[in-house]
């Protein structure tokens, strides 16, 4: 058992009002000889089942191969990483489960079929199934014996998951219910044995959730989805009609479905932020190949400036949002085993531990897929003409990540969620953000003082600036929630601009600790492509702060108050002059020499 002084775990949402040391993060170069071999051996199976195979999966003529490929990943155990052993599979840790998506992160569309079945598809039964339902299902399920999706979806209920129609009637006997309604959307659904459904009983304001095995019958299919990307995953629409569903395969209680639904995705969302990382990684490493071999002017277009700015663009993103990813990651996981070491059972405390993380989720999904959808945009740019040919990677690359920013919950509804959950805590007194706030409002009118900072001592400079990026959201935020009040959710530009807020500071946070723990563990001089990403994003995030804080302070104050605002905005986004273009060389010529992206941690 730990003991309180042992507890590592911190509050969602915190780092928004909290200084953290750089000591407290988790760095992905910190992952064990153990995790690296798992990942390698996912790799291996990219390598030897995926990426030989690619056209042949997108092209979906062989409705066999995505299924046996499947059952391969099942036997080599990377179906069931978050499976407990005694259910048939590894037990690994949360952010392992976070490695391994990263990793099938490069398989296209496998690794939507991977995520549907392993995140969406297996942990509702996981987190909320009785243990007989564990016993029964999680084994096959872990295994890549059976096939599991997730259908909450339906033509007219996306965003707005909760106002499904899909109907739940008792039978008289009382036992089985008869599920009818149509979902839509459906990964992995042509293939899938088994379909977690959110129904609705008699009048119910919300979901229950029900599992439910292919063979109770009066389930058919409409026919694959023609989509922009991930060609590969499978698809569908699914109809239940009259689907006889045993009581006693209810999930968890009447009317939890919604909550069920929600809680999933929080998990969803921190493991599809680890998800597009293998893909960035392998886009990026492709086009520094590409730049490196194509001449043009006499010269490799790697010599050039403009490619250069965007090779090292592309590689800073990625250190950045893999870097958020796994400091969310890790929280969770000591946030998970604090909870179990208090006494509460595993699949509890799993769900807990994602749950009081829901923002720092919304963030990286939100941070990944956009980081994703970056890097994909300047990948066919490097490629010029071959990036818009099938014959040359980009271009599936490009298709592919665009579902990223859509799924899971969309951007727009996770930037709006985050935000009001953070609201939301602080008006419930469970994270303390008025206090701070206040400060802040007093120190807008009181006379300026000037701490003076040692700008030769690595970050002291852009420590100071975080501090003040965090002043920017207070500032904003608690006006904004002064000046619109309850009607702050109708103001969805504010909500927005509030969310770029938190998103960059968190980003640039992340970004910064990761460099000071590199610095502890190697040496500054080897770590200088890191500092330089991490100054080259300051610059990125300070100019997304500014211009988003300057919407919101434009759209609800007026006069003398939006001027002291502004002034403290100024103030609060300060830095000195940084020559981000020869950061950038530096940080491509490391990259053009190694001919792939080289701050890989694995
Ligand atoms: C390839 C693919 C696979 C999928 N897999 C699954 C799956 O396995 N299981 C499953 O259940 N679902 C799945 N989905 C569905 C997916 O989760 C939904 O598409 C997504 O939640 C958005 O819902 P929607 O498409 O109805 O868009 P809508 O909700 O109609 O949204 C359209 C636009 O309006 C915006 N919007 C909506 N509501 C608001 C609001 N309140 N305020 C501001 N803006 C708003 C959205 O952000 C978006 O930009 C999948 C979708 C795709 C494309």
């Amino acid at each position: 058992m730990s003991t309180v002084a042992e507890k590592k775990s911190i509050k969602g949402g915190e780092f928004i009002v909290r200084e953290t040391e750089y000591q407290e993060v988790f760095i992905p170069e910190e992952f064990s000889e153990e995790q690296k071999m798992m990942a390698q051996a996912c790799q291996d199976f990219i390598d030897t089942e995926i990426h030989p195979n690619v056209e042949r999966i997108d092209s979906m003529k062989e409705p066999d191969l995505v299924p046996s490929i499947f059952k391969k990943a099942g036997e080599l155990g990377l179906l069931g990483i978050s499976v407990p052993e005694q259910y048939g599979g590894m037990g690994m840790s949360f952010n392992t489960s976070m490695l391994i998506a990263d990793i099938i992160g490069a398989a296209g569309s496998f690794s939507t079929t991977y995520g549907a079945h392993t995140g969406i598809g297996t942990l509702p039964i996981l987190y909320y199934g009785t243990e007989e339902q564990k016993e029964k299902y999680l084994p096959k399920l872990a295994t890549g014996q059976w096939a599991a999706c997730y259908c909450l979806t339906e033509p007219d209920a996306g965003s707005d998951a909760n106002s499904g129609k899909t109907k739940a009637v008792l039978s008289k006997d009382g036992s089985h219910y008869k599920i009818t309604g149509q979902k839509m959307w459906i990964s992995n659904a042509g293939f899938a044995d088994l379909f977690i459904v959110f129904a609705k009983i008699e009048d119910d304001k919300n979901l229950t959730a029900f599992i439910v095995e292919k063979s109770f019958g009066g389930i058919s299919m409409g026919e694959e989805e023609k989509k922009l990307g991930i060609k590969g995953s499978s698809t569908r629409q699914v109809f239940f009609n009259d689907c006889e569903v045993p009581v006693e395969n209810m999930l968890s209680d009447r009317q939890n479905g919604f909550k069920i639904a929600v809680n999933i995705l929080n998990i969803g969302r921190v493991k599809l932020g680890a998800g597009v990382l293998g893909g960035c990684r392998t886009v990026t490493s492709q086009a520094i190949q590409y730049a490196n071999e194509r001449k043009q002017f006499g010269t490799a277009i790697a010599n050039f400036g403009a490619i250069k700015g965007k090779l090292a663009e592309m590689a800073t993103r990625i250190f950045v949002t893999e870097s958020l990813d796994y400091r969310a990651g890790q929280n969770i996981e000591d946030k998970i085993n604090d909870l179990i070491a208090d006494g509460m059972d595993d699949a509890q405390a799993k769900l807990k531990g994602v749950e009081q993380f829901a923002i720092e989720c919304a963030i990286s999904k939100i941070h990944s897929s956009e980081v994703l959808d970056y890097v994909v945009d300047e990948g066919v740019q490097v490629y010029g003409g071959m990036g818009f040919s099938q014959d040359a990677p980009m271009e599936r690359a490009y298709r592919d990540s665009r579902i990223a920013r859509i799924y899971e919950g969309t951007n727009e509804i996770n930037r709006m969620l985050m935000v009001g959950m953070l609201l939301k805590r602080a008006m419930k007194g469970e994270l303390d953000i008025y206090a701070p706030a206040m400060d802040v409002s007093k120190e807008l009118t009181s006379v300026p003082t000037f701490s003076s900072i040692d700008k030769s001592v690595l970050f002291a400079e852009e420590k100071e600036v975080i501090k003040n990026l965090k002043k920017v959201f207070l500032m904003v935020g608690g006006k904004a929630a002064m000046a619109l009040q309850d009607k702050i959710e109708d103001e969805q530009e504010v909500m927005m601009n509030l969310a770029d807020i938190l998103i960059e500071t968190y980003a640039v946070e992340s970004a910064m600790l990761r460099t000071e723990k590199l610095i502890s563990l190697r040496d500054e001089e080897a770590c200088a492509d890191y500092v330089a990403m991490t100054k080259i994003y300051m610059q990125r995030a300070i100019n997304i702060i500014n211009a988003a804080a300057k919407e919101a302070i434009a759209s609800f104050t007026k006069g003398d108050e939006q001027k002291v605002m502004l002034m403290g905005l100024k103030r609060f986004t300060k830095i000195d002059l940084v020559d981000v273009k020869s950061l950038r060389r530096q940080v491509a010529d490391t990259m053009i020499k190694e001919g792939k992206f080289p701050y890989y941690f694995g």
